[in-house]
């Protein structure tokens, strides 16, 4: 997605070769218009799947999940990083270990929300390693709802997220691919090596 790859490379900043920071507009300030064509390319991409609901990892994923929900006329369901007490009953919950933060954390579905026979999109603001992505797709499955997309904002293909997810049967689909990264530079899949 152009528009995109074009935002990475004006507002994002690799950190190193292996972290992305888009907080300008994804992380902490959330471009609502950028989001919004997020949310209508996953529309573009998913609409034959038949979707039924969309689902999303606090918190980052929620701007473009929302917009994509919006597009495709579905709900939105928030998978939550920690239990609470108005979180305990009628739940599902897997480990996960965060690639940001260096620790795991309790992927929690409220098993309400994905009735057996429900057809999945998962959306994430990152695929780097896969972890957040394979853990909810495990949950929405135990629920007894099938993963029928998963649409990454960013992918960092040079991390085995990507791989891992096509090599597991899962239609993933990612709106800027990103084949290598170091301090001042990214490069796309399609090979525009460009500043950020
Ligand atoms: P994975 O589970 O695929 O290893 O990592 C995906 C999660 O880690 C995403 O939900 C995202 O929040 C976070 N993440 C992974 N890589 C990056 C990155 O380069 N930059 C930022 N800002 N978040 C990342």
């Amino acid at each position: 997605m152009e528009a995109l790859k074009q935002r990475i490379r004006t507002s994002g900043r690799a950190l190193n070769s292996q972290v992305l920071l888009v907080d300008m507009f994804l992380n902490n300030q959330v471009d609502c218009a950028l989001m919004d064509e997020i949310g209508e390319e996953f529309k573009r991409l998913f609409e034959a799947e038949g979707v039924t609901k969309v689902v999303t990892i606090e918190s980052s994923g929620i701007a473009p999940a929302a917009m994509t929900s919006l597009r495709m006329g579905v709900p939105m369901i928030i998978l939550k990083k920690a239990t609470s007490v108005i979180l305990s009953d009628g739940i599902l919950q897997t480990e996960v270990f965060s690639f940001t933060k260096r620790t795991s954390y309790q992927l929690t579905l409220k098993t309400e929300f994905i009735q057996p026979g429900e057809r999945v999109l998962l959306i994430d603001d990152f695929l780097a390693n896969g972890e957040a992505a394979m853990g909810a797709s495990k949950l929405i499955e135990r629920a007894g709802g099938k993963v029928v997309g998963i649409g990454a904002v960013i992918s960092k293909n040079f991390q085995p997220g990507m791989q891992r997810l096509k090599e597991a049967g899962y239609n993933v689909k990612s709106l800027a691919e990103i084949v290598n990264m170091g301090e001042g530079f990214v490069e796309f899949a399609d090979n525009e090596g460009e500043k950020a």
